[in-house]
Order: structure tokens, then C-alpha cells, then sequence
């Protein structure tokens, strides 16, 4: 086992080690065990939700300028300790640690630096009489305590995105990361303790259906924001109905991506090798189910299945791999399943890809499954790793209807050298982003979030201020 420096949890201001069953925590790129870590007791989930109870009643009164400064100062902290973060989560995702410190950490850093801008800028409705002799004036206050739960993808930059608005916001925090995870949220907690006044930020660690469970079902939770799957969506919202609670729900993507014959082939090819398979498509956005017009389907399959073939992955210098592996031997299985399924279908190709990696790690090699229909489980369902669907279209009502055919609604994208005709696709996909010409690009001032069952909710963006806080309104009688 790998020695490892953060690994108890935050209740309050103490630092604790979980009472209950150990869950094994992976390097998915070797298998080995870097440690066996407790899991949370319902008595510490009830102390931590505590702490951030009493810890709400100050910290709910701070003004958008103190809490401001606290973000700033996390976000430096975050920055100084770039390459240890970038190497502990490289460590528990199996990920290229370059693409973790040049992709991930600015963007956690950002994320903090954003929201402590955006809380100190709020602006909504004027205060006014509007009834006479009356006066009535909007505020902007936090909810309470947050139980926020990280999926295992991106694990510091999920928590990133719910801690930064909910604590700009005014609120308190118990976060849960993923149990397979939960590495740099703890190295994470050890800065925020240094920081934060007490029970601001409360971490416990366990599996979903136990300590998370628990913590969605505490009666003085007020909000649950959850970045997971649809299932444990669904579980939240049960959760919810107990106490009203309120939710936010990031739910996963089946994300299609509209070729037309006039598109740049040689951009779209670029654009999909790097985020169709970017952190092995485990990504709610990875630009996975191709629908590509007649003239340019052929040399799309053979140009796509060329470029990702040659991805690297499991080179023993890491600077130079591409991709890492699954999360996970149960993910893989997931991933082999759905491809092993589609390939049993006459009408599919399996044009590149399609087994486990040899050696050690969970690693699946980068698939392309063309000649796939709209009915394929492959283009219906979420795969989540590297593997992209191609169909064809002939009909531009076609390619919009299929790309709207699905449970999912997160992000889209759309191929073409007409910009209106760009926009007119993309002003009736039903997903909560379209990018013209391009994929994947997220920016923290723009929101994040999905329609349908991929859920709902902004991450991200003054939006995710709106979320995280609750609209009152005063009203004085004048005289
Ligand atoms: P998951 O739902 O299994 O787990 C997510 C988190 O929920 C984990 O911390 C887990 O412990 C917890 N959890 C599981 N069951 C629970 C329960 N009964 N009560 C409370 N908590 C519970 O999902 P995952 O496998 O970790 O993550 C992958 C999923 O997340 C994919 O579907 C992916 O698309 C989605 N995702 C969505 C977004 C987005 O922005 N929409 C971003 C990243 C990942």
C-alpha cells in the first residue's frame, strides 16, 4: 500500500478516521490497493451535519467580501499545491497526471477565483414601491446545510463545482466524495480547515448506499446537489420528498454530435479523437454518438477509427499517454458488455478497438462502432468509456430528431462550415449546451447543466449562485 498523507475525515474542526467497514481504495492503472479506508458511522454523519448546522448561523451572516477572500485564499493554496493534487488524483483515477495539472487544477483554481468574484457582483430586481405606500426589496440569502455528493470522474473539480457556490452562497457543507475517489478531497479538507471557520466544511467518506444514503436522508439537510448517475438521482429525489428538500442533480449525457457534409472532416476528427475518448469517456459531455451525413460518413469512420487507434495508453512513461484506464474491473466489464452486445448486430462495424488491454489495469482499448443505428442500445445508452457510435443520416430533420431521441439531454454539438445553418440545429437540440464547431469547452463564467433525466440544475456560472442561494422578499409598510 501507498503511504498516504490526508485520509481522515472533517467533522467540525477535527480530523477522524471512520468508524465502519473498510472500502478498498484502487490505482486503476496498476489494481494495487493504496489503502483500506473506514467508512463514516451514522453517529459521525449526524456530527457533521451538526457542525454544519452550528456552524451556519455565523457563517450565513459573513458578507459576500469575507467569504470572497476565504475563496481566493483556497484558490491559491489549491494553485501552490498544484503538482501534489495533480499527483494524488492521477494516483487514485489512473488519469495522465499531465492532463490533470494542465487541465483540471486550473480549472478547480478557476472555478473558486470565479465564485468569489461572482457572489461580490449579484444583481437582480430594484427595490421600489410596488404597491402604494409599500416597499418591497428582493434579497439573495444561502439555504443551509449542503449535502453534496461527488461522483468518481473528476473528483476534485465535482467538488469544486458544488463546494465554490454553495460556500459563496453563505451556505454549510457535508460533502461525500465517491468512495472509490476520495484522496484529494481529503488533501483538500486539510486546506479548507486551515481556512474556513469550523463546521463550515464537513467531509465523510463511504459508499453511496450507506453513508450517503444517510446523509440525503438527514432531516436537517436543506438541499442535496448530487453529480451521479440516474439512479441514485431518482434515490435523492425520494430522499427529498421526506423534509422538502431541495435538489441539484447532474445526471450524465449521451452526448450526439451532428457531422453535416460541408464540415470541416480533418477539425471534426481532431475534436472527437480528443474528446469523444478525453479521461477514457468517463465524461457526461464526451462527444460519443456520431450522426454523420451521407457524403462524409465514409471517410469520417475511416479517418475517426485511424486517429483514435492511435491514442496512447499504459506507456510506462505517463508524459506521453493519451487516455488512462477505467475506474474500475466493474466498469470495464460495463463498457466490454456494450460493446460485445452491439457487435453481435449485423449492421455494426467494430471498426477500431473492441477488447479489454492486455496487461495490468483496468484499461479498454479507444472502440469506434460504426454503422449504428438510432435503436442500437450503444447510441441509446450511456457507455461511459471510450467508445464513440457512428451513424448515418441522410435528412438534416433526421439528424435533429435522432439527436433528440434520447433520455438524456446534457451537451451537444454540431459540425458545419455554414454558421446559420449551425445555429439553426442548434436552436432546437434539447440539451443544456450545443457547441458549434467544437466540443467539451467549458468555462466557469458559462453554466453547466442538462435537461431530461441528465437533470437539472447549473453548475458553474452565476446560475450556479442562483441555485445554491434562495430568493426572499422583504416588503416594508411606509409611515
Ligand atoms: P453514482 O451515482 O454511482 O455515484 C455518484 C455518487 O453518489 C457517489 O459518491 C456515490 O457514493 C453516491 N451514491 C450512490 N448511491 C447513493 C445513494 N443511494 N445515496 C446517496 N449517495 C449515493 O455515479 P458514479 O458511477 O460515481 O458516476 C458516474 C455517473 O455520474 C455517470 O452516470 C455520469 O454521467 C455522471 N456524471 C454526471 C455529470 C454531470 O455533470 N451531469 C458529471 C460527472 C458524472
Amino acid at each position: 500500500m501507498t503511504a498516504l498523507a490526508d485520509t481522515d475525515m472533517l467533522i467540525g474542526s477535527k480530523f477522524v478516521a471512520g468508524t465502519e467497514t473498510p472500502e478498498t481504495v484502487l490505482n486503476p492503472k496498476t489494481e494495487e490497493t493504496l489503502i483500506e479506508l473506514p467508512e463514516a458511522s451514522a453517529d459521525q454523519i449526524d456530527a457533521a451535519v451538526n457542525a454544519a448546522e452550528a456552524a451556519f448561523t455565523n457563517w450565513s451572516r459573513t458578507t459576500p467580501m469575507e467569504r470572497s477572500y476565504l475563496l481566493l485564499k483556497l484558490a491559491d493554496r489549491i494553485e501552490a499545491e498544484a503538482e501534489s493534487f495533480a499527483t494524488l488524483e492521477a494516483l487514485n483515477c489512473g488519469k495522465p497526471r499531465h492532463a490533470v495539472l494542465r487541465d483540471e487544477i486550473p480549472g478547480v483554481v478557476d472555478c473558486f477565483r470565479f465564485f468569489a468574484g461572482a457572489v461580490r457582483t449579484q444583481h437582480g430586481m430594484l427595490a421600489g414601491e410596488y404597491l402604494p405606500g409599500h416597499t418591497s426589496m428582493i434579497r439573495r440569502d444561502p439555504i443551509g446545510v449542503v449535502a453534496s455528493i461527488a461522483p468518481w470522474n473528476y473528483p476534485l473539480m465535482m467538488a469544486t463545482w458544488k463546494l465554490a457556490p454553495a460556500l459563496a452562497g453563505g451556505n454549510t457543507v457535508v460533502i461525500k466524495p465517491s468512495e472509490q475517489t476520495p484522496l484529494t478531497m481529503l488533501k483538500l479538507a486539510k486546506l479548507i480547515a486551515d481556512i474556513f471557520p469550523e463546521g463550515v466544511v464537513n467531509v465523510v467518506v463511504g459508499r453511496g448506499e450507506s453513508v450517503g444514503n444517510t446523509l440525503i436522508n438527514h432531516p436537517k439537510v436543506a438541499m442535496i446537489s448530487l453529480t451521479g448517475d440516474i439512479a441514485t438521482g431518482k434515490k435523492v429525489l425520494a430522499a427529498a420528498t421526506k423534509t422538502v428538500k431541495r435538489t441539484h442533480l447532474e445526471l450524465g449525457g449521451k452526448a450526439p454530435v451532428i457531422v453535416f457534409d460541408d464540415a470541416d472532416l480533418a477539425e471534426v476528427v481532431e475534436g472527437v479523437k480528443v474528446f469523444g475518448y478525453y479521461n477514457a469517456g468517463q465524461d457526461c459531455t464526451a462527444a460519443c454518438r456520431i450522426y454523420a451525413q451521407d457524403h462524409v460518413y465514409e471517410k469520417l469512420v475511416a479517418d475517426l477509427s485511424s486517429a483514435v487507434s492511435s491514442l496512447k495508453f499504459n506507456l510506462a512513461n505517463d508524459e506521453e499517454n493519451d487516455i488512462g484506464p477505467l475506474i474500475s474491473a466493474r466498469q470495464r466489464a460495463r463498457v466490454a458488455s456494450f460493446v460485445e452486445r452491439a457487435s453481435e448486430l449485423n449492421h455494426i462495424e467494430v471498426a477500431t478497438g473492441g477488447k479489454l488491454a492486455s496487461g495490468r489495469g483496468f484499461f479498454y482499448e479507444p472502440t469506434v462502432v460504426a454503422g449504428a443505428l438510432q435503436s442500437d442500445e450503444i447510441v441509446r445508452r450511456e457507455v461511459f468509456g471510450p467508445v464513440v457510435s457512428v451513424t448515418r443520416f441522410s435528412d438534416v430533420e433526421d439528424a435533429v430528431t435522432w439527436a433528440n431521441d434520447s433520455d438524456y439531454g446534457l451537451a451537444s454539438s454540431v459540425w458545419t462550415r455554414d454558421v446559420s445553418k449551425g445555429l439553426a440545429a442548434a436552436s432546437r437540440l434539447q440539451y443544456g449546451c450545443t457547441w458549434v464547431n467544437c466540443h467539451f469547452m467549458l468555462v466557469s463564467e458559462m453554466p453547466h447543466g442538462g435537461l431530461k433525466q441528465s437533470g437539472y440544475g447549473k453548475d458553474l456560472s452565476s446560475y450556479a449562485l442562483e441555485d445554491y442561494t434562495v430568493v426572499r422578499h422583504v416588503m416594508v409598510k411606509n409611515g
